[in-house]
């Protein structure tokens, strides 16, 4: 069924920023070293089940532990085992798997008991796939099975919200996602998710510009009254699980906490696309779409990428080589900036940003104008014109300067919560129930404040700074959420890990 279009206060819409990936698709070459972080997504970290010197084949287990909430993590190349040793993987320590590849073959090896007619497996078979294959590790709680890959059983679940929304300033074309066939087997994929977390209702969250999407998908679903489709405002941070839970379900999100925590899931396009992969072909989770975007990457393009391969491998000949320039993983807003190319990309990895570095000074730019400008502009012509495009830069517009009390981060915050003050409590040192009382703990980091503020103010790291200290004096962000909520999974929640 489709529900009227939704959005919610604040956020931001960036609109025509240069250099977005085309919906071309490339296959990246296979690297002649992977190397396997034992660490994949969501879950613990897995136990080896190889040693140095075995001979492993793409898509062999070569991690896993059945009894912590994880899931198995395989071999993406035909190799053998060099190393296993303990690497500092974006500030986590973990075990890698480093094969040295020996042959240039493309084929994967499939999980036995898989079936394109998988209306005939059971369910416990289905789950089994989904384990098996790795796909149950995505997104921000993982994919419930029988064989603990989430915190909660798929009995517990009672919404499940798949989402192709594109709110950040670059994403993944959806149109290259669900082109032609790959659209069915999308679906294919909601029809098994909805087999194993039987209990719960299915909503489909899709950019409301991308209406031939939409009409397929009701055309598809016309006959399913456990489907409801949500054409969504691409505005950021639309994408996040907080601001899902509360546009389409019209209920609170136990901030601090995740949506897992109150019997619902949130799954990307890529992720379903996994489960049918799995489940119908038995293909494990060892290659990941990734887009190449941003104005100093010579051609913005996607590609097909193996996990495992270190970065070097993905942007070496691919960056302009010409001009100063910032290279950042996942979010442009919240990803990391990578200084070591070496490390390799895990299952979740989903873009490599490349943007010019530009330290000038930028004349009067709190007046929310400029063609070129990185920041919170609404000038009409760069917003709406098609053939112009925003450059986005690491313009700082100088140096950071005093609050000028104009409430663009009030007013863009998604949560309603008033950064200003926040970060400037933080900064007097004022760390006491006053931050929680205006709702600190409720931030969910997604960076518009920072980016919006003409002057430069790091209100983002304040945020961060004053949730650390609260929790260092002892301050438990639960005592303001527990009493409005009946969570499940408590005990085995660990904080969100985003990389
Ligand atoms: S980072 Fe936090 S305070 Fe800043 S806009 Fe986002 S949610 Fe609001
Ligand atoms: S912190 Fe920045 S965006 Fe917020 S009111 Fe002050 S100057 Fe404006």
């Amino acid at each position: 069924m489709l529900k009227p279009f939704r959005t919610f206060k604040g956020g931001y819409r960036f609109k025509n920023y240069k250099g977005q990936a085309a919906p071309t698709m490339v296959l990246n070459q296979l690297p002649p070293q992977a190397i396997i972080p034992l660490r994949q997504g969501f879950g613990t970290e897995v136990k080896a089940q190889v040693k140095k010197g075995d001979r492993v084949f793409a898509g062999q287990i070569i991690g896993r532990d059945d009894n912590s909430i994880s899931s198995p993590v395989h071999a993406s190349v035909n190799g053998l085992v060099e190393d296993i040793k303990r690497m500092n993987y974006f500030k986590r320590d973990i075990n890698m798997v480093v094969i040295r590849r020996i042959d240039d073959s493309q084929e994967i090896k499939p999980i036995p008991g898989h079936s394109s007619e998988w209306g005939k497996l059971n369910t416990e078979k289905m789950e089994e796939l989904v384990y098996l294959s790795g796909v149950s590790s995505l997104d921000r709680e993982g994919i419930p099975t029988r064989f603990k890959s989430s915190i909660i059983s798929p009995d517990d679940v009672k919404h499940l919200i798949i989402h192709g929304v594109g709110s950040e300033p670059y994403n993944i074309s959806l149109d290259l996602l669900l082109e032609g066939k790959l659209l069915l087997n999308f679906f294919e994929g909601v029809k098994i998710l909805k087999r194993i977390m039987h209990n719960s209702k299915v909503h489909l969250a899709i950019n409301a510009h991308k209406r031939n999407i939409i009409e397929q998908l009701e055309k598809l679903s016309s006959n399913l009254e456990w489907v409801e489709i949500y054409p969504l405002e691409p505005k950021y941070p639309q994408g996040y699980d907080e601001m899902l839970v509360p546009t389409i379900l019209g209920q609170k999100f136990p901030y601090g906490y995740s949506a897992a925590n109150i019997g619902v899931v949130v799954l990307n396009i890529q992720a379903v696309l996994g489960v049918y992969k799995a489940v119908a072909e038995g293909m494990p989770m060892i290659e990941r779409i990734m887009a190449l975007c941003g104005p100093s990457f010579k051609e913005n393009i996607h590609l097909k990428v193996r996990v495992g391969t270190p970065l070097k491998n993905i942007v070496a000949d691919r960056l302009r080589d010409d001009s100063p320039r910032r290279v950042v993983l996942n979010s442009l807003l919240t990803g990391f900036e990578l200084n070591d190319f070496s490390l390799p990309v895990e299952r979740t990895a989903s873009h490599v940003i490349a943007i010019p570095e530009n330290k000038h000074r930028e004349f009067l730019a709190f007046a929310k104008a400029g063609l070129r400008s990185d920041s919170y502009t609404r000038a009409f012509l760069a917003n709406w014109l098609p053939g112009i495009r925003k450059l986005p830069d690491t313009n700082k517009h100088g140096e950071e300067r005093p609050c000028i009390s104009c409430s663009f981060c009030e007013e863009i915050c998604p949560v309603r919560i008033i950064p200003h003050l926040l970060s400037k409590y933080v900064k007097r040192g004022i760390i006491d129930e006053t931050l929680m009382n205006y709702g600190i703990f409720n931030c969910i980091e997604c960076g518009l404040c920072s980016f919006v503020c003409p002057s430069k103010i790091l209100l983002l790291k304040q945020m961060k700074e004053g949730h650390e200290k609260l929790i260092m004096q002892g301050c438990d962000r639960t005592q303001c959420i527990l009493p409005y909520f009946n969570l499940k999974g408590i005990e085995e929640y660990r904080g969100v890990t985003k990389l």
